[in-house]
């Protein structure tokens, strides 16, 4: 099952997509973690992503694309995926379309600007695996450090305020028509992401087993 995690920064796909895959045994493919690890490694994909990335605009098209194509190809997509932040533009979904990729549901995570702007002072992110947590929703066992691989959890340089609300303008301009786009071909189902993560993973499955 070929899948697509929708919703506005900060709305929770990564976190629910995380959930879902290990119900389902089969990859998250997040195109933001991606790109913050070819930042990280000064890669050419890193080089020209990062002004974009800080400043909360999205990186070209032909980046992201090039990065999410090379990904699907590998081994452990083959019986399916879930896309976490890709597409993000209609230029985004047009490719997957044209390179055979079949989606079988694209899932909306509906969360208000207002909740999304209270919840992103907390959020945190692994410096070393890229998982994400929450000081007040999700928060790692011992401060500071990642649950996953121990290495340090800190803020991202674009999780600050005013870098939140140019990401949720850039979301309602060039994202949100991605769910008129999908919703015309009988792929979209919205799940309301305003609760605790465990009750917005209970929609999320029921969306998807639906
Ligand atoms: P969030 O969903 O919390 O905004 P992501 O980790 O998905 O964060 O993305 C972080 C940043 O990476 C985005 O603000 C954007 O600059 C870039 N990015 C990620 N995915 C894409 C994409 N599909 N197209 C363009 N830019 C992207
Ligand atoms: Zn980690």
């Amino acid at each position: 099952m070929n899948m697509i995690f929708l919703g506005a920064p900060g709305a929770g796909k990564g976190t629910q997509a995380e959930v879902v895959c290990k119900e389902l045994n089969i990859p998250a493919v997040s195109t933001g973690n991606m790109l913050r690890e070819a930042v990280k490694n000064g890669t050419d994909a890193g080089l020209a992503a990062k002004k974009f990335m800080d400043a909360g605009e999205l990186v070209p098209d032909e980046v992201v694309i090039g990065i999410l194509k090379d990904r699907i190809a590998q081994d452990d997509a083959k019986n399916g995926f879930i896309l976490d932040g890709f597409p993000r533009t209609v230029a985004q979904a047009e490719a997957l379309e044209s390179m055979g990729v079949k989606i079988d549901k694209v899932v909306e995570i509906d969360v208000s600007d207002e909740a999304i702007t209270a919840r992103m002072s907390g959020r945190r992110v692994c410096e070393g695996c890229g998982n994400s947590y929450h000081i007040e929703y999700k928060p790692t066992k011992v401060e500071g450090v990642c649950d996953a691989c121990g290495a340090k959890v800190v803020q991202r340089i674009d999780d600050k305020p005013e870098t939140v609300q140019a990401r949720l303008k850039t979301y309602h301009e060039k994202t949100a028509p991605l769910k008129d786009y999908y919703q015309s071909r009988g792929k979209l189902v919205t799940v309301q992401g305003q609760n605790d993560i465990a009750e917005t993973s209970k929609l999320v499955l029921a969306a998807i087993k639906g």
